[in-house]
C-alpha cells in the first residue's frame, strides 16, 4: 500500500494512477470522494460555509468512488457525475466542505473499508490525498508527500483543464490552487502536512515518468 499525499498540481492523481497500474494495485482517488460530497451540497443548493446543514447532507449521501487505475468512476447515489465534480465551482467550494469534521469522519470511515476490501482483493493500492499518511493509514509501509512551486502546481492545472475542455485562464488557476492550499493547510482537522515519516519529493522540476520511476523504486524496496 502507498499513500501518496500533497497539494494539487504535483502530477500526485497522474503518478498515482500510473503507478497502480504499473505494480498491478488498485487506486483510490480521495479528493474525488471530498468533489462527490461538494456537487451534492452545491447540487442541494446548501451553502458550503453552513457546516451543520453540510455535515447532515454528508451523512445521508450514497457517494462511491471506483478502484480501477484505468477508470476510477465516481458516482453520486449511482449516477456517474463524470467531469462535475472537476469544476471551477465544486474547486471553489471543496476546501470549505472537507474542513466539516463529519463529513472527515464519513469519508475516512469510508475510505478504510475501500481500502480494507482492495487490500484482501487486488492485494495491494495506491491512495491519492491529502491526509493518507498522517490520519486514513497512518501505518502505510510507504508514504509519500510530493511538492512543486505555485507556480509549476497551476501551470500543471491550467493544461489538464485546457485538455478536458475546461477554461483555464493561467492567473485564475493559480489564485484557486493558493487558495484551495491555504485552506486546506490551516484546517483545524487533518491538515495538509507531510507526516513525519513520508518521503517528501519536490516534483517542479520532474517530468511525470521520473516521478513514476522514483516511486516505483520506492515501493519494490
Ligand atoms: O485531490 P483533489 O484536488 O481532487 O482534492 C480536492 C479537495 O478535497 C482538496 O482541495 C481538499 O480540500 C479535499 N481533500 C481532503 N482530504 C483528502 C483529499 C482531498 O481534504 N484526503
Amino acid at each position: 500500500m502507498v499513500a501518496l499525499d500533497g497539494p494539487s498540481g504535483t502530477g500526485k492523481t497522474t503518478v498515482a494512477r500510473k503507478l497502480a497500474a504499473k505494480l498491478g494495485a488498485g487506486y483510490l482517488d480521495t479528493g474525488a470522494m471530498y468533489r462527490l460530497v461538494t456537487l451534492a451540497v452545491l447540487r442541494a443548493g446548501v451553502d458550503p460555509e453552513d457546516a451543520a446543514a453540510v455535515a447532515a447532507l454528508a451523512r445521508e449521501l450514497e457517494v462511491s468512488v471506483g478502484t480501477d487505475p484505468a477508470r476510477p468512476r465516481a458516482r453520486l447515489a449511482g449516477e456517474d457525475v463524470g467531469d462535475e465534480i472537476r469544476t471551477a465551482r465544486v474547486d471553489a467550494a471543496v476546501s470549505a466542505v472537507s474542513a466539516v469534521p463529519a463529513v472527515r469522519e464519513v469519508l475516512v470511515a469510508g475510505q478504510r473499508r475501500i481500502i480494507e476490501h482492495v487490500l484482501d482483493t487486488a492485494g495491494g493500492i495506491v491512495v491519492d490525498g491529502r491526509d493518507i499518511g498522517t490520519v486514513v493509514v497512518p501505518d502505510a509501509p510507504l508514504k509519500v508527500f510530493l511538492t512543486a512551486s505555485a507556480a509549476v502546481r497551476a501551470a500543471r492545472r491550467s493544461a489538464q483543464d485546457t485538455a478536458a475542455g475546461r477554461s483555464a485562464d493561467p492567473a485564475t488557476v493559480l489564485a484557486s490552487v493558493e487558495r484551495r492550499d491555504q485552506l486546506d493547510s490551516t484546517r483545524a482537522t487533518s491538515p495538509l502536512r507531510p507526516a513525519d515519516d513520508a518521503v517528501v519529493f519536490d516534483t517542479s522540476e520532474l517530468s511525470v515518468e521520473q516521478v513514476l520511476v522514483a516511486l516505483s523504486e520506492l515501493a519494490s524496496q
